[in-house]
C-alpha cells in the first residue's frame, strides 16, 4: 500500500488537536489514538509525523494531543503500538504504571500547560510488575531497594481484587489500571478539574502484547470508553 502525502505536509490530527480549548478535543483526540492501533493491529501503519519535516515543524513547541501513561514492558512502546510520530504523545512511564509525584507532576504539566486533552493510562496483559507484586503479597516477602516502591504500589489494587474474588492475572492487571485512572484523578486535583471542565478525560487501556490491540477498561467520563471499544 502506498502512502499518499507522507512527505513533510501530510494533514494530521495534530492541527486540530492542538489544546483543549476546542469542543470535542478528548473525543477526536481518543478516536485518532484507536485509529492508529488499529492500524498497528492490521499492520498498516502509515508513520505519521516520522520525518525530517515534521522534526522541524515541532522543534519550536509541542502540542502533543495524548499522554500516556504506560507500563514500562519494552513490548508496549507508544509511539509504535498508536502509529504516531514525534510531538504527538507525551509518554510517561513506569513499571506497573505505577504513579508517584514525579508522574504526576508530568501529567499536570502536559494537562495544564501544554493542554493537552487525554491522558491514558495503560496496562498490558502478563505485567511482570503485577506478577511481581502478586508473589510479594502471596509470599509476605517483599523485594529490596526501590523494586519495593513498585510493588508497593501495585498491592492496593491486587487487595481491590481479592475483595473482588478475582484471582486470574490479566483481570488483576484491567483492575490496577481502573484504580490507577482512579489515583490519578484522587491524587491530582488539577487533573480533576480539567475533567470536570471537559477540558480534559482520562481513560485506562489493557493492551494484548500478542494481538497488538489496545482496548478500554475505565473512562472518565464514563462515555468516553464507549470510543475504545475494541475493533469489530
Ligand atoms: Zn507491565
Amino acid at each position: 500500500m502506498s502512502r499518499p502525502g507522507s512527505i513533510g505536509t501530510q494533514p494530521g490530527p495534530e492541527r486540530e488537536l492542538l489544546t483543549t480549548d476546542l469542543p470535542g478535543a478528548p473525543q477526536q483526540a481518543l478516536a485518532e489514538l484507536m485509529a492508529g492501533n488499529r492500524r498497528f493491529v492490521t499492520d498498516t501503519l502509515r508513520h505519521p509525523n516520522q520525518n525530517a519535516g515534521r522534526r522541524a515543524a515541532v522543534a519550536a513547541e509541542q502540542h502533543p494531543f495524548a499522554v500516556i501513561v504506560g507500563c514500562s514492558d519494552s513490548r508496549l512502546a507508544a509511539e509504535i503500538i498508536f502509529d504516531r510520530g514525534l510531538g504527538d504523545l507525551f509518554v510517561v512511564r513506569t513499571a506497573g504504571h505505577t504513579i508517584g509525584p514525579e508522574v504526576l507532576g508530568s501529567v499536570e504539566y502536559a494537562v495544564s500547560v501544554l493542554r493537552t486533552p487525554l491522558v491514558v493510562v495503560l496496562g498490558h496483559d502478563s505485567c511482570g510488575a503485577v506478577q511481581a507484586a502478586r508473589a510479594a503479597l502471596a509470599t509476605g516477602t517483599s523485594p529490596g531497594g526501590h523494586l519495593r516502591a513498585v510493588v508497593d504500589a501495585v498491592v492496593p489494587s491486587l487487595r481491590r481484587a481479592q475483595a473482588a474474588g478475582v484471582d486470574e492475572l490479566d483481570q488483576i492487571v484491567d483492575i490496577h489500571i481502573a484504580q490507577t485512572v482512579t489515583a490519578m484523578l484522587d491524587s491530582s486535583t488539577t487533573l480533576a478539574a480539567e475533567v470536570a471542565a471537559g477540558r480534559c478525560a482520562v481513560v485506562g487501556m489493557s493492551y494484548r502484547l500478542a494481538a497488538g490491540e489496545v482496548r478500554a477498561v475505565a473512562a472518565e467520563p464514563a462515555d468516553l470508553a464507549a470510543i475504545a471499544a475494541p475493533a469489530a
